[in-house]
């Protein structure tokens, strides 16, 4: 993809182009505790966007998407463009124009082999390939963070979409055999290794939708916030469950809905096993870092309520299996992938029984994707 990239370029633009790229993503542990001021364990994966690019003259960029065999030219003067994937791009100018910076015209040509809507953050990928170029190429430059928020805020204004800021931070700033542990209240982070040799990552593709996710997501968002409400009537300091630990959670246990309650506690819990986690890792402990995959699913899955049949099924298939180090859903859930940790030697025999029995139950062979962690956004000679 990306000698096409160039190539593309060159037939459509000719020469002078700068070629860079930004990965997609993973998040080994910490789900729905970024909107709660919690910790994210992300890593950037060998997917990317790449991106060739080359200033060019006037206020009117040319941009063409190899993957949807499509062009478009893009004034940032002009009302944004209709067509979904150059709306990022436009929103990433915007975003990045309102912070200061006096982006050139250019002409682009950008294609990835990330599989988009898999949960995998194909867009955030788009958004950081396009600010860390144009970054680059303008005088005045951005933070990695006020670029990762240029990202996030292009999602939120252009998109629709109310994402945190954890998938642009890991793409901007990924590392290659290192994951991020993020703190999404401070956006402090910290980089923790991440080599489990003779291990590795797959992804186990559900196949299903995430029709119930926006919904079901506000609903959880507003669950937290009535736990914290609580909380914050004797303990003023509390303003986000980062704040609150299971003793005093407890202590106000009586004056909770019972779902309230088993809501806070797993994003309490999930914090705690995160961080627990990061430990192993320091110390190399795959399998015991593993654990606390299969801790997170079950929280995620009976106290959280996120997951759904199809995620449950794979996730009993991994946890049971020899060889399988740790195993969760992925994502806000609902559908989307499962994460599986598996030894080398495992791998191959756990795929075919999860498609064997997979297939049996619900009719379809699910996706699989093995994934690396990889570098974040950079430019490539
Ligand atoms: P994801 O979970 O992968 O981020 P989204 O729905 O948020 O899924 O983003 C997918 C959208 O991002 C696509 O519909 C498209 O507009 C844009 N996009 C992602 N990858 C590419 C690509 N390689 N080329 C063009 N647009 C892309
Ligand atoms: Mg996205």
């Amino acid at each position: 993809m990306k000698n096409r990239v160039f190539e593309e370029f060159l037939a459509r633009f000719g020469s002078g182009a700068r070629l860079y790229a930004a990965p997609g993503r993973v998040n080994l542990i910490g789900e729905h505790t970024d909107y709660n001021g919690g910790f994210v364990l992300p890593g950037a994966i060998d997917r990317c966007i790449w991106l060739a690019v080359r200033p060019a003259a006037g206020r009117r960029s040319r941009i063409w998407s190899v993957d949807f065999d499509e062009g478009i030219e893009l004034n940032i003067a002009d009302e944004p463009p209709r067509v979904s994937w150059a709306r990022y791009i436009y929103g990433v100018v915007s975003e990045m124009a309102r912070r200061g910076v006096d982006v050139p015209a250019f002409d682009a040509v950008f294609g990835g082999d990330i599989p988009s809507g898999a949960g995998l953050s194909s867009s955030a990928a788009l958004e950081s390939v396009f600010a860390f170029a144009l970054n680059d190429l303008s005088e005045r430059k951005l933070t990695p963070v006020e670029l990762a928020r240029a990202g996030q805020m292009t999602e939120h204004r252009y998109i629709g979409v109310r994402c945190g800021i954890m998938d642009q931070m890991i793409s901007l700033l990924g590392e290659r055999d290192r994951v991020m542990r993020l703190d999404c209240r401070s956006l402090e982070y910290e980089m923790i290794p991440f080599r489990p040799e003779g291990c590795r990552l797959v992804l186990i593709d559900s196949m299903v939708s995430h029709s119930l996710a926006g919904t079901e997501y506000n609903l959880r968002r507003s669950q937290c916030e009535r736990g914290v409400a609580i909380i914050a009537r004797h303990v003023p300091r509390v303003t986000l469950l980062r704040d609150v630990g299971l003793d005093m959670l407890d202590t106000y246990r009586s004056e909770m809905d019972e779902w309230v309650y088993r809501r806070c506690r797993y994003v309490i819990e999930e914090n705690v096993r995160l961080l627990i986690g990061c430990d192993r890792l320091r110390s190399g402990d795959y399998a015991g870092f593993g654990e606390k995959m299969f801790e997170s699913h079950r929280g995620l899955s009976q106290e959280y309520g996120v997951s759904c049949g199809e995620l449950d099924f794979i996730q009993e298939i991994a946890r049971g299996y020899d060889g399988v180090l740790g195993s969760r859903m992925m994502g806000g859930g609902f559908g989307g992938c499962v994460l599986n940790l598996v030894s080398d030697g495992a791998c191959e025999s756990f795929l075919d029984e999860v498609d064997r029995r997979y297939a049996a139950r619900y009719g379809l062979h699910p996706r699989t994707i093995d994934v690396v962690i990889g570098g974040g956004a950079r430019r490539l000679e």
